[in-house]
């Protein structure tokens, strides 16, 4: 029986008709896919994308070389070093991040007391070579500027959940 069946539904093709069928019924349901990268999807405000750091309004560096970020990290990424300025605030000489050890946890957002270290809304940074991928305090501070105004947005829209 099953055998006849078998046969019958490859003499009369029915399930390349239910195929076609299924395949008309999406053709006029809404699409589901995006047509990136020039539509992009939305992205939650706690998403973690690439690292930046941020400055207060006035351009002064948010950072006060407190290094909880770099003892927080589980991927040991971080690496600071710091020296008191002349007005005797405490800032660092040097903030990296390896971005190829970085496996995106955040612990060093939420240790930062100042809002300092963030992790931005950028997920387009791919680079072609590992040297790329090591920033240092300039990029990091560039990253800020340029995400500053989206990195606000997200931090408001998650201050009520925390
Ligand atoms: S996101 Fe996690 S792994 Fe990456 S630098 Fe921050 S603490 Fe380290
Ligand atoms: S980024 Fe934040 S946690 Fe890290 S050293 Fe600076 S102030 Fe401290």
């Amino acid at each position: 029986m099953a055998v006849l069946d078998r046969a019958a539904r490859a003499l009369f093709l029915t399930e390349l008709v239910r195929g076609l069928g299924i395949t008309l019924g999406y053709v006029l349901k809404p699409s589901v896919t995006i047509n990136y990268p020039y539509e992009k999807g939305p992205l939650s405000p706690r998403f973690r994308g690439e690292h930046a750091l941020r400055r207060y309004p006035n351009g002064e560096e948010r950072c006060i070389a407190c290094k909880l970020c770099e003892a927080i990290c589980p991927a040991q990424a971080i690496t600071i070093e710091a020296e008191p300025r002349g007005d005797g605030s405490r800032r660092t000489t040097r903030y990296d991040i390896d971005m190829t050890k970085c496996i995106y946890c955040g612990l060093c957002q939420e240790a930062c007391p100042v809002d300092a270290i963030v992790e931005g809304p950028n997920f387009e940074f791919a680079a072609e070579t590992r040297e790329e991928l090591m920033y240092d305090k300039d990029k990091l501070l560039s990253n800020g500027d340029r995400w500053e105004a989206e990195i606000q947005l997200n931090l408001a829209a998650d201050a009520p959940y925390r």
